[in-house]
């Protein structure tokens, strides 16, 4: 058909109604709530400072258990399904559980490689990264180690990470995003100079912690990991590895136990020794204190400076 075939009036009103057309796909892409779906708690934390309540934010992975080995559900395909935008902390911290979601959800506005697929873990230097695979020695760190966002001042980088993802994919809250973003920052930026005030106390101290999930905290805060109960990252402890840890736990000030692990190493330890055990919160959520991802980093500094 060609153009000629219409009057005038039939082209002004063909090009009133695409008009039309774009502007009702444009409005109502976000006539609902972008739907923001992060792997854990501590992420929609910082995500939903900077959303406010524009956004439904959802985290799949609850506080309490091991966040390496979350037990897949079939509503996290749901939630997936229906997501615009989903955050990682990456560093194959959700290798073990959150590819086959992904493949099930079959959702192709989440998938890597596209905007609404952000991986937290390429905006931090990683540590431990190692220099040849080791998961044979069932290390589950074979990317460094990927528990990067429990020293707090990386939480204003993956802040900005995710402020910025937010204005690509929802860039109508450009004004929204930025406001939040900015006074989040300086609110926790506060609170850092707090925390480090605070931690001062146990610089240059020892520590032994089950998992290697502190030891950017304790790099942060100058203070010596003695050793882990585990003797790989993965791999439950054996007594021949605690009878060795008690060689070296003569300089140890404090146990750091996580909440999801066996408490019952930490407790011998602690008894043999007379040495504190002190459980952390690992994720927004893992104790009751730790309600958000200011009271997260209260809790931790908190516990560990008391
Ligand atoms: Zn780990």
């Amino acid at each position: 058909m060609k153009y000629k075939n219409f009057s005038k009036i039939q082209l002004i009103l063909i090009h009133t109604l695409v008009l039309l057309h774009l502007f009702l796909i444009n409005t109502t892409v976000w006539a609902k709530k972008p739907v923001i779906v992060t792997t854990y708690q501590y992420i929609a934390g910082i995500t939903e400072q900077i959303t406010g309540n524009s956004a439904t934010v959802i985290a799949l992975a609850p506080p309490q258990f091991d966040p390496h080995y979350i037990v897949p559900k079939p509503s996290y395909i749901a939630k997936l399904r229906n997501a615009n935008l989903l955050i990682i902390n990456g560093a194959q911290l959700e290798i073990g559980w959150l590819p086959q979601l992904i493949r099930q959800a079959n959702n192709p506005a989440i998938i890597t490689g596209t905007k609404g697929f952000l991986d937290l873990s390429n905006f931090v230097k990683k540590i431990d990264v190692p220099t040849a695979l080791s998961r044979a020695m069932g290390d589950v760190h074979p990317e460094g180690n990927p528990h990067f966002y429990l020293d707090p001042h990386t939480i204003p980088v993956l802040a900005k990470a995710i402020y910025e993802r937010l204005c690509t994919i929802v860039p109508e809250n450009y004004n929204l995003y930025s406001k939040n973003y900015t006074t989040f920052i300086e609110k926790f930026n506060a609170r850092l100079t707090v925390w480090d005030a605070q931690m001062t106390k146990v610089k240059g101290k020892s520590a032994i912690e089950y998992h290697k999930i502190y030891d950017y905290l304790l790099i942060r805060y100058g203070i010596h990991l003695a050793g882990t109960i585990e003797p790989v990252s993965g791999i439950p402890p054996a007594s021949k590895h605690i009878a060795k840890l008690e060689n070296t736990i003569y300089t140890v000030s404090f146990i750091l136990q996580d909440v999801y692990h066996p408490y019952d190493a930490a407790q011998y330890l602690s008894q043999k020794f007379s040495i504190p055990v002190i459980v952390l919160p690992h994720d927004v959520g893992a104790t009751s204190d730790a309600n958000d991802i200011f009271s997260l980093f209260d809790a931790i500094v908190g516990r560990i400076t008391q």
